[in-house]
């Protein structure tokens, strides 16, 4: 399974983390490392989300706690039926 797109895998191997708006070198703006900035255009981003393009393409990728409760609520349903 593959749980992150192209840009994330760089950023993990560079170390770098590139603003989508402007191309400079982002920076953590904090020590618990949740929000990156760039400190040329002051563009900002959650790390968790960083590379997708949008929310609803994150959102794709990773589904809420809410579908997924009603995803194995389902299974057991299924499961029930044998
Ligand atoms: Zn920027």
């Amino acid at each position: 399974m593959n749980f992150y797109n192209e840009k994330r895998w760089l950023a993990f191997e560079t170390g770098k983390f590139i603003c989508a708006k402007c191309g400079a070198e982002m920076k953590f703006e904090d020590k618990w490392e949740e929000h990156l900035y760039c400190p040329k255009c002051g563009y900002k981003v959650d790390a968790e989300h960083y590379g997708f393009d949008s929310e609803e393409e994150y959102e794709a990728l990773y589904p809420t706690l809410e579908e997924r409760l009603a995803r194995e609520k389902a299974k057991e349903t299924e499961e029930d039926k044998k």
